[in-house]
């Protein structure tokens, strides 16, 4: 559904009730003031706009009863508003409850779906939908993009030596730490078990270069301690600039033939890549 239609609707609904209970009398059709009113929540779905369209719709049925449409006040017709407006707050407020928490639950899948759930981060779905973005974006811009990828250094020794508990507490200081260090611009995605990626846009590769430098020695001089004794981590990364053209595949690639080189040449360290000869298609 367009939301120019809803707010066409909202627009129509309001008028309508406006219209209605100008010519009739009976005060229990200001309850058609619920139509426009919960389409707004489900626009805005907040208690914020809930209190506001609240105080308003009553300010607006006083105005109009009070002032416009009665000559004359009886104040049977007064109780009867009054009834009227807390019957129309009750089932406002219900509708309103249950369309916020549906809103909220929406957004908690959405984050469930698109995250780890071990470090929080983002997983590799929502790589795929940012870059489906990202890349048609940068490339109208002409815009640099470098990708960081990284893999913790013989982890599965980790996990033996120290155990599983072990080895999931070290991903999660890795990313806590890691993640002090980036900006809020840059998309950071556990893409598989010990293995990660740092997107950075608007970012050269020699930047990215020195920037993967910072963080390989970052995790380095990281004390990680589990049930008092230290562990060391190192990891070895990957760095690879955006080349127009590529698709999410192609540019993965890159960064793993560039994490390939720094494990196979001692670990521990950062490789760049940036061949355009050698990866294209
Ligand atoms: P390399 O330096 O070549 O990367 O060696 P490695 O041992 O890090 O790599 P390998 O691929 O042999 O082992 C990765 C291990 O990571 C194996 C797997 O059990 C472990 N692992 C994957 N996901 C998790 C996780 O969520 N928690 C823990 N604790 N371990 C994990
Ligand atoms: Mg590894
Ligand atoms: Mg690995």
């Amino acid at each position: 559904m367009s939301y120019k239609f809803i707010y066409i609707f909202i627009f129509a609904s309001f008028i309508a009730t406006l219209v209605i209970n100008y010519y009739f009398s009976d005060q229990l059709l200001w309850m058609l003031l619920l139509i426009p009113s919960v389409a707004i929540i489900f626009l805005s779905p907040t208690w914020k706009t809930t209190i506001v369209v609240g105080i308003l719709g009553i300010i607006l049925i006083m105005v109009a009863e009070l002032f416009f449409y009665q000559s004359k006040i009886l104040y049977e017709d007064v109780v009867s508003l009054i009834m009227t407006g807390i019957l129309e707050c009750i089932i406002f407020i219900v509708i309103s409850f249950f369309q916020i928490k549906t809103a909220k639950l929406i957004i908690e899948l959405g984050n469930f779906a698109l995250t780890d759930p071990l470090t929080g981060i983002y997983n590799r779905r929502y790589l795929e939908l940012y870059m489906e973005k990202m890349i048609p974006l940068s490339q109208e811009q002409k815009q640099v993009m470098t990708l960081i990828m990284f893999d913790i250094d013989h982890f599965k020794k980790i996990n033996d030596t120290y155990g599983h508990h072990a080895g999931d507490a070290v991903l999660k200081k890795i990313v806590r730490v890691i993640k002090g260090a980036i900006r809020d611009s840059d998309v950071f995605v556990r893409i598989g078990g010990e293995e990660f990626i740092i997107l950075l846009p608007n970012c050269s590769l020699e930047h990215g270069i020195k920037f993967a430098e910072r963080i390989r020695t970052t995790v380095e001089n990281t004390k990680f301690i589990y049930k008092g004794i230290r562990i060391f981590v190192t990891i070895s990364i990957g760095v690879t600039e955006y080349i127009e053209g590529q698709d999410l595949k192609k540019f993965l690639e890159k960064a793993d033939q560039a994490l390939y080189k720094a494990k196979a040449t001692g670990r521990n360290k950062v490789v760049g890549l940036n061949n355009p000869i050698a990866f294209q298609n």
